[in-house]
C-alpha cells in the first residue's frame, strides 16, 4: 500500500494498493504489444493526440493543481503554473516532433547515398521524483510518445496520485491504453522491468544514490539511460551587478517550490564590493516571502514535502552552524502544524561544511564572499555537482558570456535564473547526471540513430 500524506496537516491524501510483479510484467506486456502499433502510427497523429493532452491538462488545471498541493505542499499558484508548462511540453512536441527526427542525408560518394533515421525504441521505464510530480513526467512522456515509444512509469512515494492522474490525461487525450502507463511499485520491481529484456530504456529523475542504483542495474543489462540527479548551482554575483534588482532574483531562485528545485540556486557567491549591500537586500527579499498554508492563493512557500526530509534538511544547517556560519534569517523548523522550514540565509559559509559540498534541498542559502572574478569561478565549480548556474553583471553580452563560458555545468544563464524551458536542452554534468531532455537533444535519446546506406 502506497499513500500520499498531506505535508501541511499530516494527513492521508489518499491510499493506492501496489501493484504486483505479475501486474507490472502485464502492463509490459501491454506496453509490448501497444508499441508495435504506435511506432507505424504517423506523426500527424501522434501530434494531435499530444494536442489533446495538451487541452484536458488545461481543462483540469485546477483539479490537477490541488491534487500535488495536497501530496507534496507545492503553492497552489506554482501548481497551476506546472500544469501549463505540461501543456505547452505537449504543444512544443507536438509542433516539432517530425522536424527533431527527420532523415538526415549524408554525403557518401558519388553513387550511393545514406541517411540517418531515428527510431523508436519500445517501451521505456521513467523512474521519477516528487518535487514537480507532472512536469518531471511530461517532460520524458511527452517527446517519448512523439517518438513513438512507449512509457512506464514508476513515480515517486510521495506523489503516487499525480501518477495515476498523469496515466488518465493521456487515456483521456485518445493515446492507446498500453502507450503510458503508471505503476505503483517500488524499487524491487522497478529492478525486475530494467531486468526484462523487453524493456528498452530507463530514465530517472532523482538523488545521486537512486540514479546509481538504476543505472548501475540498467547498465548490467545494458540499457541505455538519462540521468537528471541532484544539483548545487552557484549564482555568482560580479562587482557591477544591479544589487537590488539581482537580490530580488536570488531570492525567487533560492525560493521557488519551497527551495526544494535541482536548479534551485544553493550557493551564492559575491563578489567583496557589493557583498555587504547585497547580503542586506538578499536577507530582507527572502523575508518578504509569504510563507504559509499552500492551498492559499497568497503563499509563496509552502510547507517541505515531508516531515523527514525537513529534518533532513534542518540537519544540514544545524551542521553548517557548528562548523562556524551564521545565520541571518531563519534557521529554525516553525513552530506550527506541517512540515514548515522557513527562509534561511546563511553566511560564513566555510567550504567544507554541509551547505557548501550538499544539495540543500529546501529555502536553505549559502552567501559566500570571494575578492576576484577567478576565485568566484573556482568556488562554483568546487562542486560533485554541475547542474545549472547562473552569473550576474552589468555586461551580460561581455562579462556575463564569458564567466559563464568557465562554468562547469548543463545549463547556464547570464542575467536569469536556471530554468527549463521545452525549446533549451536541460540537463547536468558530473554528479549531476548525463544525457539531456527537451528540444532536439531530448527526444533524440531514446531512438535508435539509424544508418541506411545504399549503393
Ligand atoms: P529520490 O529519493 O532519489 O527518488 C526519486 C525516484 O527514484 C523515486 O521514484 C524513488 O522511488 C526512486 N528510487 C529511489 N531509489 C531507487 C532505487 N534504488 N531503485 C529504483 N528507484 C529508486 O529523489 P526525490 O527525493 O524524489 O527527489 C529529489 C531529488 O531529485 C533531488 O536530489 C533533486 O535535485 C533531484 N531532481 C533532479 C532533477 C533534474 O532534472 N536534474 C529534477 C528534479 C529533482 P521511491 O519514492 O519509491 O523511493
Amino acid at each position: 500500500m502506497v499513500e500520499s500524506v498531506n505535508p501541511a496537516t499530516g494527513e492521508t491524501v489518499e491510499s493506492y494498493e501496489d501493484h504486483t510483479e505479475e501486474e507490472a510484467l502485464d502492463a509490459l506486456d501491454a506496453a509490448v504489444d501497444t508499441f508495435e502499433e504506435w511506432r507505424e502510427t504517423t506523426f500527424a497523429h501522434r501530434q494531435s493526440l499530444l494536442e489533446n493532452a495538451a487541452d484536458v491538462l488545461r481543462e483540469r488545471q485546477d483539479e490537477y493543481a490541488e491534487l500535488m498541493t495536497r501530496e507534496m505542499g507545492k503553492p497552489i499558484e506554482q501548481a497551476r503554473a506546472e500544469i501549463e508548462k505540461c501543456a505547452w511540453v505537449c504543444e512544443y512536441y507536438a509542433e516539432t516532433a517530425e522536424s527533431h527526427l527527420a532523415e538526415e542525408q549524408l554525403s557518401v560518394g558519388p553513387t550511393d547515398s545514406a541517411v540517418v533515421r531515428y527510431e523508436p525504441l519500445g517501451p521505456v521505464l521513467a523512474v521519477m521524483p516528487w518535487n514537480f510530480p507532472f512536469w518531471q513526467v511530461f517532460r520524458f512522456a511527452a517527446p517519448n510518445l512523439a517518438a513513438g515509444n512507449v512509457g512506464l512509469l514508476k513515480h515517486s512515494s510521495n506523489s503516487p496520485g499525480s501518477g495515476q492522474a498523469i496515466e488518465e490525461v493521456f487515456r483521456e487525450a485518445g493515446f492507446p491504453e498500453g502507450a503510458f502507463q503508471n505503476l505503483f511499485v517500488g524499487s524491487e520491481v522497478a529492478s525486475t522491468l530494467i531486468a526484462d529484456d523487453r524493456l528498452r530504456a530507463v530514465t530517472l529523475t532523482g538523488s545521486v544514490g537512486a540514479g546509481q542504483a538504476v543505472a548501475e542495474q540498467a547498465g548490467a543489462n545494458l540499457k541505455k539511460t538519462v540521468l537528471e540527479l541532484g544539483g548545487s548551482d552557484p549564482f555568482v554575483v560580479l562587482d557591477d551587478a544591479p544589487v537590488e534588482e539581482t537580490a530580488a532574483k536570488a531570492a525567487h531562485a533560492r525560493l521557488q517550490n519551497g527551495g526544494q528545485s535541482c536548479i534551485a540556486a544553493k550557493r551564492f557567491i559575491v563578489h567583496t564590493d557589493v557583498y555587504d549591500e547585497f547580503v542586506d537586500a538578499f536577507v530582507e527579499e527572502m523575508d518578504s516571502w509569504t510563507v504559509g498554508d499552500p492551498l492559499e492563493e497568497e503563499t509563496q512557500v509552502g510547507p517541505q514535502a515531508d516531515a523527514e526530509l525537513m529534518e533532513e534538511l534542518h540537519d544540514q544547517v544545524q551542521r553548517t552552524l557548528d562548523e562556524g556560519a551564521e545565520a541571518l534569517l531563519g534557521g529554525e523548523p516553525l513552530d506550527r502544524e506541517g512540515a514548515y522550514y522557513p527562509p534561511t540565509v546563511l553566511t560564513n559559509v566555510p567550504r567544507d561544511a554541509a551547505a557548501a559540498c550538499e544539495e540543500t534541498f529546501g529555502p536553505v542559502a549559502a552567501v559566500f564572499e570571494v575578492e576576484s572574478e577567478d576565485e568566484a569561478a573556482e568556488l562554483a565549480n568546487d562542486s560533485e555537482f554541475g547542474l545549472g548556474a547562473s552569473v550576474w553583471t552589468g555586461d551580460p553580452a561581455g562579462r556575463g558570456r564569458a564567466f559563464a563560458k568557465r562554468f562547469e555545468a548543463g545549463c547556464c544563464f547570464v542575467n536569469e535564473y536556471v530554468k527549463s524551458d521545452p525549446r533549451v536542452p536541460f540537463g547536468g554534468v558530473k554528479d549531476s547526471g548525463y544525457g539531456r531532455e527537451l528540444s532536439k537533444a531530448g527526444i533524440r535519446e531514446f531512438v535508435n540513430r539509424k544508418t541506411l546506406w545504399v549503393n
